[in-house]
């Protein structure tokens, strides 16, 4: 990790639903251009650091810092879009009845009403955003279909391709590959590869072998405390990992 930069960080959080600790004093760290995965059995409390990161849930105590002096913590879900950090949820929210490129042109101008939105002029860069997206996503040849008509993995893509327009430093992922065929999933790491060229990719996933495939760090979690970080290889050497996480 020499000379890269800290993109985020979390500085002893705590996170508590009624008085059990779902994170616990939480040190965490992300650096730039890499593609990161969180990893952990069920409880370990993934879900919520990426809802802390992205204002869904308040700490209890502790910084969550965004590119060395932003504090996130008490920033409203918009704000920290705002500043960089855009996340796609499991369950894609894209809008069925409209055509893929309406979709992305929602993700440029989602400040205004829907029908405003759609109808609203686009600038040549903003035309030219969206088409860079539609090519990394692979969605060129669907840009006129609806969107309720593509397949489970093509709505996933829509959903990054929305994401990334919001012009993210950091991108946030929760199981992108769940659901998805085995081309499907290669597409995907071969996408988020691309997308990490200029930005940073942090994703909650289960699947270790599309891990091992596609990451550059990867920190394992367990009862809401950081386990270690480091490669996949360190990960998977690491004793502490195998017995809590791996079972072995
Ligand atoms: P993971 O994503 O690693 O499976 P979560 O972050 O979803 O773990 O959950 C961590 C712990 O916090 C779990 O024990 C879970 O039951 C608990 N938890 C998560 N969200 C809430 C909530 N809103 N209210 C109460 N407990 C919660």
């Amino acid at each position: 990790m020499i000379n890269s930069q800290t993109v985020l960080e979390s500085k002893k959080i705590t996170v508590e639903f009624s008085g059990f600790k779902a994170i616990s004093n939480l040190d965490f760290k992300v650096t730039n251009n890499k593609v990161h995965f969180l990893i952990g059995p069920n409880g370990a409390g993934k879900t919520t650091l990426l809802d802390v990161i992205c204002g869904k849930t308040q700490v209890s105590q502790g910084k969550v810092v965004y590119m060395e002096d932003q504090n996130l913590v008490k920033l409203k879900d918009f704000k920290i879009v705002h500043i960089g950090i855009s996340r796609k949820f499991q369950t894609p929210s894209i809008f069925q009845n409209l055509t893929v490129y309406e979709n992305l042109i929602i993700a440029l101008k989602q400040d205004k009403g829907l029908w405003a939105t759609i109808t609203a002029k686009i600038t040549k860069n903003q035309q030219k955003d969206i088409e860079e997206m539609l090519h990394l996503t692979g969605l060129i040849e669907e840009k006129d279909q609806q969107a309720g008509a593509l397949s489970h993995g093509q709505k996933q893509w829509l959903e990054i391709a929305m994401v990334l327009l919001q012009d993210p430093g950091l991108v946030l992922l929760d199981e992108p590959i769940a659901g998805m065929s085995k081309v499907e999933r290669m597409k995907t790491g071969e996408m988020i590869r691309e997308i990490a060229k200029d930005r940073t990719v942090l994703i909650v996933e289960h699947d270790m072998d599309f891990v091992k495939e596609y990451a550059d760090i990867v920190t394992v979690m367990h009862e809401g405390q950081l386990l270690c970080q480091g490669s996949m290889e360190e990960v998977q050497n690491d004793p502490r990992v195998r017995e809590v996480y791996l079972g072995r």
